[in-house]
C-alpha cells in the first residue's frame, strides 16, 4: 500500500487565502466576529480568525460582549450590524452562555442572510439543498471539507461517503454538499445501530461527533479517506474524534487535528465573506 497521505488543512488554507488576497485588496469586505461571554475554545478559535485576516489583508473586528447580556441586547446588536452598510459580513461564536442556548435559532434567524458568513441560517442552507451551483454562502466547516478534499484531488463522485454525526453546522450540510457532488451518503448518529457496520464501509469517513478518539482502526475501511472534524478539548489539548496513531496505518488519506479541519473553516469563513461582498455589490 502507498505511503497514507496526510491532508494538511494549513497547507490548503495557505493556498486558498493566497488566491484570494487579490479579490481582498480590491472589494475590501470586512469581518466581525460577535463573541458573548469567555468559553476559552470560542476565544481561541475567534483569535485564530482575526489572525488569518490579518495575514489574509481582510479588515475584521472582535466584538466582545458580556456572558450576562440579555437575548433584547443581543439581538439589538445583531440588527446593527445587519444594518451597518461597512459591514460585510458577522458570525455569533457559538456555543453561547447557558441563557441564550436555547435562543440560537432566533438568534441566526436575525442575521441577514447576504451577512451570513458562517452559512447557518435557513435562506443559505436552503440553497445548499438545490445543487451546487447555489451553493453560495455554505457553511464554513462543511465547505473547508470540500475545499480540502479539492485541495489534494480526491474525488468524490461515486464514492461512498460515511459520515458520522448529523449536527446543523456539521453533518447535515456536509451530507448534502457530498450529494450535490455525486457521493453515495450515509449519515450516522447517536441512534444508529452497529456504527462500525456503516463507517467500514466509507470511502470517505468523516468523523464530527464529539467524541476524542471514538474511530478505530477495526472501524475504517482499508484505504478510506479519513476526514476528522473533532475538537474536543482536553487538558488544554485539542483531541479529534479519530484515533489518529492506529487509523493512519490503514486509511490512504487522513485529516491531522489540530492543523486539518480547522484552518479550513477559517478559510472557507473568508471566502464566503469576500463572496457576501461581490453578491452585495451587484
Ligand atoms: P453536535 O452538534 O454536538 O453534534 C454531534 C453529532 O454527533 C450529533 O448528530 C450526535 O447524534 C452525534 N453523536 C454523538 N455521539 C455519538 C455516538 N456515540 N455515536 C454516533 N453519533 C454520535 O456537534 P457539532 O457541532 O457537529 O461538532 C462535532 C465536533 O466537531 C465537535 O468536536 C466540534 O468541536 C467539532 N467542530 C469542529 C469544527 C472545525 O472547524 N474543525 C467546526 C465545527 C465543529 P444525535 O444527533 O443523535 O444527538
Amino acid at each position: 500500500m502507498s505511503p497514507t497521505l496526510l491532508l494538511s488543512g494549513r497547507e490548503a488554507s495557505d493556498k486558498i487565502l493566497v488566491d484570494l488576497k487579490p479579490k481582498i485588496a480590491k472589494l475590501d469586505p470586512k469581518l466581525v466576529v460577535v463573541q458573548v461571554g469567555n468559553d476559552p475554545g470560542s476565544s481561541s478559535y475567534i483569535k485564530q480568525k482575526i489572525k488569518s485576516c490579518t495575514e489574509v489583508g481582510m479588515r475584521s473586528e472582535h466584538c466582545h460582549l458580556p456572558s450576562t447580556i440579555s437575548l433584547a441586547d443581543l439581538l439589538s446588536k445583531v440588527g446593527e450590524l445587519n444594518a451597518d452598510p461597512d459591514i460585510t459580513g458577522f458570525i455569533v461564536q457559538l456555543p453561547l452562555p447557558e441563557h441564550l442556548q436555547s435562543h440560537v435559532p432566533e438568534i441566526i434567524r436575525a442575521i441577514d442572510p447576504k451577512k451570513d458568513v458562517d452559512g447557518f441560517g435557513a435562506y443559505n442552507l436552503g440553497k445548499v439543498f438545490l445543487s451546487k451551483e447555489f451553493e453560495h454562502l455554505p457553511p464554513a466547516t462543511p465547505a473547508g471539507i470540500i475545499m480540502l478534499l479539492e485541495h489534494y484531488k480526491i474525488s468524490v463522485a461515486g464514492k461512498h461517503a460515511v459520515i458520522v454525526g448529523r449536527s446543523n453546522i456539521v453533518g447535515k450540510p456536509l451530507a448534502v454538499m457530498l450529494l450535490n457532488r455525486d457521493a453515495t451518503v450515509t449519515v450516522c448518529h447517536s441512534k444508529t445501530k452497529n456504527i462500525a457496520g456503516c463507517t467500514l464501509q466509507g470511502d470517505i469517513l468523516v468523523a464530527a461527533l464529539g467524541k476524542p478518539k471514538f474511530i478505530t482502526k477495526d472501524m475504517v475501511k482499508p484505504g478510506a479517506v479519513v476526514i476528522d472534524v473533532g475538537m474536543s478539548r482536553i487538558d488544554g489539548k485539542l483531541i479529534g474524534d479519530v484515533d489518529f496513531e492506529t487509523v493512519q496505518e490503514i486509511a490512504s488519506a487522513i485529516t491531522p487535528v489540530p492543523g486539518g479541519v480547522g484552518p479550513m473553516t477559517v478559510a472557507s469563513l473568508i471566502k464566503n465573506c469576500v463572496h457576501a461582498k461581490e453578491r452585495q455589490n451587484r
